[in-house]
């Protein structure tokens, strides 16, 4: 069914698009705005739930174009109630799309592209390579998803780009799919709420930024030295530390928004007391704030966690140097909700998989 359907995703319009396709049917440009808001605010799944929208435009709304293009092909809740979905795309691809709880925050991590092409060693996103870009659409598809798995007295709060992919390797489906997350008559999240999470391309970071939309970015630093770096994250060998450094330096002169670093502890290779320190002299008097992520541990890879010991040895080093530092806390732990494990799993054993394609139920209760 949807394989094959020549229906446009309506997703891919921006506002003044739809704006001109509503006047193209004579109608006034408000109905655009009327459409946006069952999209974006009430949660509809398909045009004829449109109520206050003519009929008429209903109909050509169902003759042009499609809601959702993905199919949820997996739904996973786990004990602590994150829930991942696994979206099979139109050409048969699948991405993965995780809603994460906290009190006052209903957090979804997206991705932004099939596969990635950075290639870090403790990955499980890039073990296939990059296949293509999302769309524009494909990437709003994700948190409408999630948006609605929520309850009626729930709200999304925060938009993370930290599923599979490199945001920046596709900024032209990229921007406006969050200009449409931050829009008032979009999502209406504020800039600060949205985040994208990098391997840290300088010149992309700095494109990134005269864009003039202070959204919060993240940095994948991981290492404090080059030599370290570029063992784990390959891409590095032709960028290096202090390039990335400065274009995040310069991100926020022009944003005033704060870099966060993320540095995933691998037991043994980048989680010593030395580590924390040269990482501490790097960041102390910059506007830095590290994010320490224990790994998620990945069939295949060979490498771990250090443990709590290790990791809380680690941030007091980075305390003493002045460093505001968090520890990730792990959400999902049994369902697999570190990014790229899912669809790795389907991708290599699509075969065998096919008997537990079908269900959009949840396979864990809450
Ligand atoms: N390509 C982007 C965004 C996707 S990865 C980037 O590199 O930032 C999002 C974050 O998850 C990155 O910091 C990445 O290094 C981290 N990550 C990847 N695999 C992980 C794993 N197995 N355990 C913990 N974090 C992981």
């Amino acid at each position: 069914m949807n394989a094959t359907s020549p229906l446009r995703p309506i997703l891919d319009l921006t506002r003044d698009e739809l704006i001109a396709w509503v006047e193209e049917g004579g109608e006034r440009p408000y109905r655009a705005d009327q459409i946006r808001k069952w999209i974006f605010g009430k949660r509809v799944t398909e045009f004829d739930e449109m109520h206050d929208v003519s009929k008429v435009v209903r109909e050509r709304l169902k003759a042009e174009f499609r809601l959702f293009s993905s199919e949820v092909v997996k739904h996973q809740v786990a004990k602590d109630r994150t829930e991942k979905l696994l979206l099979r795309l139109q050409d048969g691809n699948h991405v993965e799309t995780v809603l994460m709880r906290e009190p006052n925050r209903r957090t979804v991590c997206i991705s932004s592209q099939v596969g990635c092409a950075m290639g870090c060693v403790f990955c499980a996103s890039g073990l296939l390579g990059v296949k293509r870009n999302l769309t524009t659409a494909e990437i709003l598809e994700q948190v409408l998803r999630v948006d609605r798995l929520l309850g009626p007295d729930e709200r999304l709060t925060n938009v993370v780009v930290m599923g599979i992919g490199e945001p920046l390797a596709n900024m032209r489906h990229l921007l406006p799919a969050l200009d449409t997350l931050n829009d008032k008559g979009g999502m209406g999240l504020g800039y600060r709420r949205i985040t994208i999470s990098t391997v840290g391309l300088p010149e992309k970071i700095r494109e990134f930024a005269s864009h003039d939309k202070p959204y919060s970015l993240a940095v994948s630093l991981h290492a404090p030295n080059d030599e370290l770096r570029t063992r784990l994250v390959p891409v590095n060998k032709n960028i290096g530390i202090d390039a990335i450094l400065q274009a995040a330096d310069d991100y926020f002169a022009q944003t005033g928004r704060r870099i966060t670093y993320e540095y995933v502890l691998l037991r043994g290779q980048n989680d010593s007391p030395e580590h924390a320190a040269e990482l501490g002299r790097l960041l102390a008097h910059r506007a830095a704030h590290v994010n320490l992520i224990p790994m998620n541990s990945i069939t295949d890879l060979p490498y771990a966690e250090p443990g709590e010991p290790q990791t809380r040895a680690f941030f007091d080093v980075l305390a003493r140097y002045g460093v505001v530092t968090t520890v990730r806390k792990r959400k999902g732990a049994d369902i697999d909700a570190a990014c790229g494990q899912l669809r790795l799993e389907r991708e290599r054993g699509e075969a065998a998989l096919v008997e537990i394609a079908a269900p959009t139920v949840a396979d864990v209760p809450a």
